[in-house]
Parts: C-alpha cells; sequence; structure tokens
C-alpha cells in the first residue's frame, strides 16, 4: 500500500540526513532513501575537514561528538617551488568521515524519519505542473515501488539523479559543466612514527594538479589524508596515478606511511545554481552544487542549506502550498547569504587555475596580502578595498604583466560576481530578467 510523506529525501550522507532531521524534529513524516544499507553510509564518503569560519560565518552549530579527530589547524597555502607561503585557509576541524555520516543519519532516524535503505531511486513521479512521489527499487532484485510525497528534495550527489529528469524546461534542471568539476582522489595513511606537529597543506600546481590542488593534511599526528582534484577537462589523466607518481616522490614524510583509506569522487566547483526549487521540488548539497569553489569544502554549505531548506518546507507543509513560488524564499536566502561567497570563490577559482606555476610562484612570493587578508578572501569571497593600490605599489611583479592584467580584472570580477548574487530576486517575477543578467555578466567574465 502506498504511504503518503510529507518529504521523500533521496541520499543519507551529510545534506540528506541533515535536511531529514530538521523535518522530522519539527513533526512532519519523512522518508529517505540510500542506495547504501544503513551501515555503509558514509563509507565511500571523502571529505573529513570541517572548514570552522564556514559554520561561524553561517550560524550553524558546529557538530560536537566522537567523530571529531581532534584540535582545529590553520591551513596553509604553498607555492609550487615551495619557496612561500601563505595561511591562506581558515581553521579546519578534521572529522571521521564515515562515523560523521553515521551519526547524522542516525540523529535523523533517531528524529523519525524512515529509512529505506538500500533502494535506489529511479525517478520522479509528476502529475500536471508538480512533483509528486518517486519511484525506486530496493537492492538485491526488489520490483519497482512508488512514494506518494508533497515535496521530494534531492540529495544524491553531484549526479543529482531526480533534478537531471525533471522535465527540460524547468529552471532547476540546469546542468554542472564539466569544466566546473574537480575529479578528485584521495587516501587516508598511518605514519609509521607519530608526528610532532601537525599541519594542512595546500599546494597549487599545475603541473600535478592542473585546474585544481593537492593536499596533505594531517588529521592525527598519526592519520594524514593526502590527496588531488584535477579539472575534468584534464581527463584521462589520472588523480591517483599523478599522486603515485608525482605526489609521493615529492614528500618523503609519506615513505613507508600504510594506507588505511581510498576512494575518489566528483566535485563540484561553480557558482552557485540559478534556481534550485520546483513544484514540489527541492535540490539541497552537491545536487545543487552547493561547494566553496575554492576549498572544495561541502560540508558546511550543505548544512547551512539543510536549515534553510528544513524551515522554509516546514512553513510551506504547515500552509500546504508546495508551489515554486512558496520554495523560492530557500533561492533567496541561500543565494543572497552564501551566494555571494560562492560566487566571489568561483571567479578566483577561475583565474588561480589559469595561472602558471611560474605565475603562482610570483604571485604567492610577492606577498601580496597578509596572511590575515587572504584568509578573509577565501571566507568572504571579496578582496579588500586596498587591493588595486596594492597592486600599483608591487614592483616585484612587473616581470609578469600577464599576470598584472589578470590580478587587476580580478577585483572588478569578484565584486560583479557577489553583487549579481547579492541582487537574486526575493519572488519569482524577476527571476528571468536576474538570470539573462548573470549569464551575460559570467560569460562576459
Ligand atoms: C576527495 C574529496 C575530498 C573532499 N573533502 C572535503 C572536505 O575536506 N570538507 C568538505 O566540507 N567537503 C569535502 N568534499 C566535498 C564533500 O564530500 C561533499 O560536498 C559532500 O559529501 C556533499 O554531501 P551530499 O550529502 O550533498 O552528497 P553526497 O555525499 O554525494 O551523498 C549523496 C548520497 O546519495 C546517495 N544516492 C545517490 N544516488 C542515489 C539513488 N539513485 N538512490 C538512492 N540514493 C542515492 C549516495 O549513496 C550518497 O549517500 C570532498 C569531496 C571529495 C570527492
Amino acid at each position: 500500500m502506498q504511504k503518503k510523506y510529507d518529504a521523500v529525501i533521496v541520499g543519507a550522507n551529510v545534506a540528506g540526513s541533515s535536511i531529514g532531521y530538521h523535518l522530522a524534529r519539527n513533526g512532519f513524516r519523512v522518508a529517505m532513501l540510500d542506495i547504501y544499507a544503513g551501515e555503509d553510509i558514509g563509507s565511500h564518503s571523502c571529505g573529513d575537514g570541517l572548514d570552522v569560519h564556514e559554520f561561524k560565518r553561517l550560524g550553524i552549530r558546529m557538530p560536537k561528538g566522537e567523530f571529531i579527530h581532534g584540535d582545529v589547524i590553520r591551513g596553509k597555502v604553498i607555492a609550487p617551488n615551495r619557496e612561500s607561503e601563505l595561511a591562506a585557509q581558515g581553521k579546519i576541524k578534521a572529522v571521521h568521515r564515515y562515523h560523521f555520516c553515521q551519526y547524522l543519519k542516525d540523529r535523523a532516524v533517531d528524529s523519525g524519519v524512515s529509512l529505506v535503505a538500500p533502494a535506489r531511486a529511479s525517478a520522479p513521479i509528476l502529475k500536471k505542473d508538480s512533483v509528486m512521489g518517486l519511484k525506486y527499487k530496493t537492492l538485491g532484485g526488489g520490483a519497482l515501488q512508488s512514494l506518494n510525497t508533497n515535496i521530494l528534495i534531492d540529495a544524491s550527489g553531484l549526479n543529482a539523479c531526480i533534478r537531471r529528469q525533471l522535465p527540460k524546461d524547468w529552471w532547476v534542471t540546469e546542468q554542472v559543466d564539466k569544466k566546473d568539476i574537480a575529479v578528485c582522489y584521495k587516501e587516508s595513511r598511518i605514519f609509521r612514527k607519530p608526528l610532532v606537529k601537525k599541519f594542512i597543506h595546500g599546494y597549487f600546481t599545475s603541473e600535478i594538479a592542473p585546474g585544481g590542488f593537492y593536499w596533505l593534511a594531517t588529521r592525527t599526528t598519526k592519520l594524514i589524508n593526502v590527496g588531488l582534484g584535477i579539472n575534468y577537462r584534464y581527463m584521462p589523466l589520472s588523480p591517483k596515478r599523478q599522486l603515485y607518481t608525482k605526489i609521493l616522490p615529492r614528500h618523503p614524510i609519506l615513505k613507508g606511511s600504510e594506507v588505511v583509506w581510498r576512494g575518489g569522487g566528483l566535485v563540484p566547483r561553480r557558482r552557485p545554481l540559478d534556481c534550485m526549487v520546483g513544484n514540489g521540488f527541492l535540490a539541497i548539497g552537491d545536487a545543487a552544487a552547493m561547494v566553496n569553489p575554492m576549498s572544495g569544502g561541502g560540508i558546511g554549505p550543505g548544512m547551512y542549506a539543510a536549515e534553510l531548506g528544513g524551515k522554509i518546507i516546514t512553513a510551506a507543509l504547515e500552509e500546504r502550498d508546495y508551489s515554486i513560488e512558496k520554495l523560492w524564499q530557500y533561492n533567496f536566502q541561500y543565494n543572497t547569504t552564501y551566494g555571494p561567497v560562492q560566487a566571489g570563490n568561483y571567479i578566483l577559482r577561475k583565474i588561480i587555475e589559469s595561472l602558471s606555476d611560474a605565475q603562482l610562484n610570483a604571485l604567492l612570493g610577492a606577498k601580496l596580502f597578509s596572511d590575515k587578508e587572504i584568509i578573509n578572501v577565501i571566507e568572504s569571497g571579496k578582496l579588500e578595498l586596498g587591493y588595486m593600490d596594492k597592486l600599483r605599489k608591487l614592483g616585484k611583479l612587473a616581470k609578469h604583466p600577464k599576470l598584472l592584467l589578470k590580478l587587476r580584472a580580478l577585483y572588478k570580477n569578484m565584486e560583479t560576481a557577489r553583487k549579481i548574487y547579492r541582487n537574486y530576486p526575493a519572488d519569482i517575477d524577476g527571476f528571468l530578467k536576474w538570470r539573462n543578467t548573470a549569464r551575460k555578466v559570467f560569460n562576459k567574465i
């Protein structure tokens, strides 16, 4: 027999479990599906660093529990020639990703979410111009079944298995361009001897991680996470191969360390989607490209959107209005709060990724910013006003006219990108005009 749910969520990872928890706590009937069995959810997930500043800025509580690996560490960015460095990343707290996902999933289930797993969502069910339910199969040869729901939430990760199946004229079906995707590979390794000091280092080098970066991030004095992301357009270059042939030989500290976990994944690194809702539908997390394009961190933005989405869906369910107009506030609130940060960092990412190793060495060597200033840029997606003055005074970069040209354009372009999202329309009527402007401006940039 079919059961009517208030909300059905596809995907029980960070974004899905978090929004499920908020909705169930508000007393709604929620079902959540995942391809993985309950005890395996999170076992294939990659990321394990929580950007403390994202949680602070977005006003969400920092998760607490045994899944936290220890102290907060400040990350550094190292030049390709390793001669200069910047404390360019804010503070990071490490989590054991599997235990963290299990905690989020259990928290949702304990609040009343019905977990349907392992089960594969196959397609949305539409009636007239609204989503009304979901078709799915339990794994292991189950027949096609369906769930009735008022709101269907796609939290299935970058593949966005529901969002991309909606009618093509729905605004929410915008595709993520391959040029805005990083192909990642990561290993967790145990050192033979514990380290004296922990560190997090990010390396931007087009020779090793073209269109991305690689990192060495200690999680405890015994455990390190080493990995890289390469822009999709450099495929079939294999990130795993790059790790073994280029990164390991470059860092003797990794010699003899034992691999305890390995895996890969795709990360969207773009500005926010133009629209993340439809009639009876909402997308969240990687399924809505909610990732900081510079750091690749999607846990903070996903959890923030879960709080936001939880409130907005609650209002829609209470008023029995599941229309795109009612859900529009989710677009508006995300895009005018985190949107400018994501859009500004998208422009920064594009510029950084267009620089050669020689230009990156010159830029990092020039000490254009203090550590504090650069952290602020990544955290806010915004350059300080004094930036242009600094550029003018910086004789050191005179030998790099092309780099200077790009850096001059950077300030204006980041500001323009931020402004576009600050001006996201509060109601649906202004959307098409906004989208036209946004597309024109971003294409031009
Ligand atoms: C190598 C790597 C390192 C990263 N490092 C960090 C980091 O340090 N910090 C950080 O904040 N972020 C990091 N990220 C990004 C972060 O992991 C993602 O942003 C985050 O996992 C997104 O969560 P999500 O819930 O939206 O999607 P996902 O984690 O992708 O979860 C989607 C869920 O949906 C399920 N699913 C998919 N399709 C279906 C279907 N058809 N039916 C049912 N279920 C389905 C999947 O099984 C999965 O459980 C990293 C990513 C990678 C690849």
